[in-house]
């Protein structure tokens, strides 16, 4: 497991709401372990809760550790090639410079903004731009410093995402939930998998539906440790684990070769997992390459019959993700789109699980 730099480069930059995609794509691509932080325009809603302004710029944020030797385990983006494992800082901030002018060419992008930061300034920069907002019909997302009385039907997560992944702002995560929300019947799925917990968003509010064990695996061991604490913080301990892991080591991974791979130990399934199988339900909001390669051991991991919610796919990645999932015997149920990313329900099919 790496250690966590403490200092950090923060890149941002302002654009128009329709600029975001292709950011966020950018600063995935070179920021460290795909981090990227949207902070939408936020203003406060009639209903006392805050709302999206379209109409202002976005602010997107994406960090580089400034001791470029430190090792880290951080994973690809859709199509690193070697070569962009191998890239120096001062390169990666190139990089974002030379796709951020191209985009400015097409698009309303503000200038980028490098200033360096401590990790606790990172840790808290976000804070004020994330407030509370509803997900779906019914979920809630709270940060644990902003008070708010639910509704009756209200199912309020308390999320801190730290340096994680998941403040259930982004597209992909709002997929999932409502997702999760459309499909997920705890008569039926009484155990789920969440593949790239993050912040253990979907894997709190599958609990929150009533699915009586959730696991949750992520490979970043920030994200481990910031899942954890969100379920202890919505009560949740005894149904919801979460661990370091993945599903099953990446068929042609390039483990340990480049700046942008696990190690295969990250990628291993915890002894949790491995015992909890199959699963009634996986969650995999990751990239459409993982999910590509993880396609027939998801299949395996889950019961004839089972429900897979992937996300984090990009349009023009969507149709291969249909493919392999359709050839490792899942049916497609649904797919949803918002703006450019695509989440996919689908049922399995296959034989059952030969248990060991
Ligand atoms: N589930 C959260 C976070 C999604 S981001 C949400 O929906 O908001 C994707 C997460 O997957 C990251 O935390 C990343 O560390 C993790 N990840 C990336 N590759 C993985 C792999 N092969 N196995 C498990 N987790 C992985």
């Amino acid at each position: 497991m790496s250690e966590e730099p403490q200092k950090w480069i923060e890149l941002a930059v302002e654009a128009e709401a329709e600029a975001v995609e292709a950011i966020t794509e950018l600063f995935g691509r070179y920021g460290y372990n795909q981090g990227v932080v949207i902070e939408e325009p936020i203003q406060p809603g009639p209903d006392g809760g805050a709302e999206v302004n379209p109409a202002a710029p976005v602010k997107i944020r994406t960090y580089l550790p400034l001791e470029v030797a430190t090792k880290l385990e951080t994973t690809a983006e859709e199509d690193v090639s070697p070569e962009a494992t191998a890239l120096s800082q001062a390169e990666r901030i190139q990089k974002l410079r030379e796709g951020l002018y191209y985009l400015g060419m097409m698009r309303q992008i503000g200038p980028l903004e490098v200033s360096e930061r401590r990790e606790e300034d990172w840790a808290n920069a976000w804070k004020e731009f994330y407030q509370v907002h509803r997900v779906g019909r019914r979920t809630v997302i709270k940060p644990p410093w902003q008070p708010y009385t639910p509704a009756p039907k209200d199912l309020v997560i308390e999320i801190d995402p730290g340096m994680a992944f998941g403040t259930g702002l982004h597209p992909t995560t709002r997929l999932c939930l409502t997702l999760s929300e459309d499909y997920l019947d705890p008569s039926q799925h009484k155990k789920l998998l969440d593949l790239g917990t993050g912040s253990g968003i979907l894997a709190i509010a599958a609990a929150k539906l009533k699915v009586a064990e959730v696991i949750g695996v992520d490979t970043d061991a920030v994200a481990v440790r910031a899942a954890q604490e969100n379920i202890e913080r919505n009560g949740l301990k005894d149904q919801v684990i979460v661990e370091i892991g993945s599903l099953a080591v990446e068929a042609g991974s390039k483990a340990g070769s480049g700046f942008y791979s696990f190690s295969e130990q990250a990628q291993k399934p915890p002894l949790t997992l491995t015992k909890a199988l199959p699963f009634d339900a996986i969650i995999a909001n990751i990239i459409a390459r993982i999910i590509v390669a993880l396609a027939g051991s998801l299949a395996q991991a889950l019961r004839p019959g089972g429900l897979l919610i992937t996300s984090g796919i990009i349009a023009e990645r969507a149709e291969e993700v249909e493919q392999a999932l359709a050839q490792a015997g899942f049916e497609l149920v649904e797919r949803r789109e918002e703006g450019d990313w695509i989440a996919f329900a689908h049922r399995q099919r296959t034989e059952p699980f030969p248990t060991a």
